[in-house]
């Protein structure tokens, strides 16, 4: 019979894998619980309708991207394809905007049904931030002063660039929209096919297409720039103030209007030449008019989402993952003979004494040899051999498996304290 494989672009995290995760998982924890953010958790599913009023019908995700089902009641559902959608639904449901502020952050597995390549799944990982409640520039600056946080605390910081711009007041996008699709209607010849669908659709996504021609054409485009209503100006300067004051560096891209409908003001992505192609690896932004298009009172919104598979390949060919993320080992414990429920009785001990070493016993028997073999194998700093003699004694040895050095014996009673200055590193 044929094996099963998994799904194509859905792939499976390995123990080899699982620890560069981890470390990053627990690097963004520390960071957003250091500025008072808190986690929500919301399900992967969710009424198809949400993700088309709120990203947009016509979108790349909604029209091409989404896993959507009937599920037995002939509902539509679709697996979520980003997660800011989800929050705000979730937050207007139990109440969580109403008369108050709220900084979130949500992380978790998203799915769009694209072409898989390199830094490009169909089932990828997000981690994202949301403020709710908040109107001034101070907040957009604190969201990608986390960002930039999370970024040199992981070591990465030299190797992206900030892009910013702002996409003005509603009003003055759609004055821009209607001069920009006047100017590409004008050169419709000279544009590729995608963008050329697009002008009916969503000019604004003709500015971040790919194709050179195309971005040279569009030096000739009315600039975004030019239609910004003064009040979105403003805080853009003060944006940019609060950056700087900040020592966080930026360039303004007058061409950035991120792919989903709902972005007012505000827009940011993180840039980095390491990857090829999938070269944002955080992206975000204000959406004022989210929530109330979803059906909830208006309140403005800010926020953004990394990708985790970016972030980590990042992580893993800067080599910015330290060596002991890696380790899953610290001591082996060889115990041949009739001696392994001793063994287990003192491995019980010592965890409960220094819950932090991370001991393995030997199962499956064998002689020391065999077992010492297993020990090494495992990658783990020590052996320790607890044989026959050694319980008759009330002692163990302690084998150093990654230097030269003597072998030492220690009583039970000092066993706990010699293993702990050991290794403690
Ligand atoms: P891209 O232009 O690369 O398709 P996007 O604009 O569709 O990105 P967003 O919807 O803004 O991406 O999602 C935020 C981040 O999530 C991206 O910057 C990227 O790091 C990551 N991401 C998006 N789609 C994928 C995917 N299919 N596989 C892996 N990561 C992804
Ligand atoms: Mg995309």
């Amino acid at each position: 019979m044929s094996k099963i494989q998994a799904l194509r672009g859905m792939s499976d995290l390995l123990p080899a894998q699982t620890p560069a995760w981890q470390y990053f998982e627990s690097v963004v924890n520390q960071v957003l619980q250091s500025y008072g953010y808190q986690e929500i958790r919301f399900p992967v599913l969710e009424e198809t309708d949400l993700f088309c009023r709120s990203i947009g019908e016509v979108t790349d995700i909604v029209e091409k991207e989404m896993y959507t089902f009937n599920d037995r009641e002939k509902k539509k559902i679709s697996l979520r394809p980003e997660g800011t959608a989800s929050c705000v639904r979730a937050c207007e449901q139990h109440g969580l905007l109403y008369n108050q502020t709220q900084r979130l952050w949500y992380a978790g597995p998203m799915f769009r049904h694209e072409r898989p390549q390199k830094g490009r799944l169909r089932q990828f990982h997000q981690v994202g931030i949301e403020a709710f409640g908040f109107e001034g520039p101070d907040i957009d600056a604190e969201v990608i002063i986390i960002t930039a946080k999370l970024w040199r605390k992981l070591g990465i910081l030299d190797a992206v660039t900030l892009h910013i711009n702002n996409l003005g007041s509603p009003q003055a996008r759609a004055e821009f929209r209607a001069a920009l699709v006047e100017f590409l209607n004008t050169h419709k010849d000279q544009l590729d096919e995608d963008s050329q669908r697009r002008i009916a659709t969503n000019p604004l996504r003709v500015l971040d297409s790919k194709v050179e021609k195309t971005q040279q054409l569009l030096d000739n485009a009315p600039s975004l720039s030019d239609f910004i209503d003064s009040e979105s100006r403003e805080h853009f300067a003060v944006l940019q103030e609060l950056l700087n004051a900040a020592g966080v560096d930026f360039v303004v891209n007058s061409r950035l209007v991120r792919g989903l409908d709902y972005y007012t003001g505000t827009v940011f992505e993180w840039i980095t030449d390491k990857l090829g192609a999938q070269g944002t690896v955080c992206g975000g932004g204000r959406y004022d008019g989210l929530v109330e298009q979803l059906g909830g009172r208006s309140t403005p919104g800010i926020g953004c989402a990394m990708g985790i598979e970016r972030l980590v390949l990042m992580l893993e060919e800067l080599n910015c993952v330290p060596e002991h993320v890696y380790k899953s080992v610290d001591i082996y414990v060889v115990a041949p003979g009739d001696v392994s429920a001793q063994a287990l009785a003192l491995t019980e001990n010592l965890r409960l004494t220094l819950p932090q070493l991370r001991i393995v016993n030997h199962c499956g028997g064998g002689n020391f040899k065999s077992q010492f073999k297993k020990a090494d194998k495992s990658g783990a700093t020590l052996a320790l051999i607890v044989g026959e003699s050694e319980v008759q004694n009330k002692q163990a040895g302690i084998k150093f498996l990654r230097e030269k050095r003597e072998q030492i014996t220690v009583n039970w009673n000092d066993l706990a304290t010699e293993l702990n200055a050991l290794l403690s590193y």
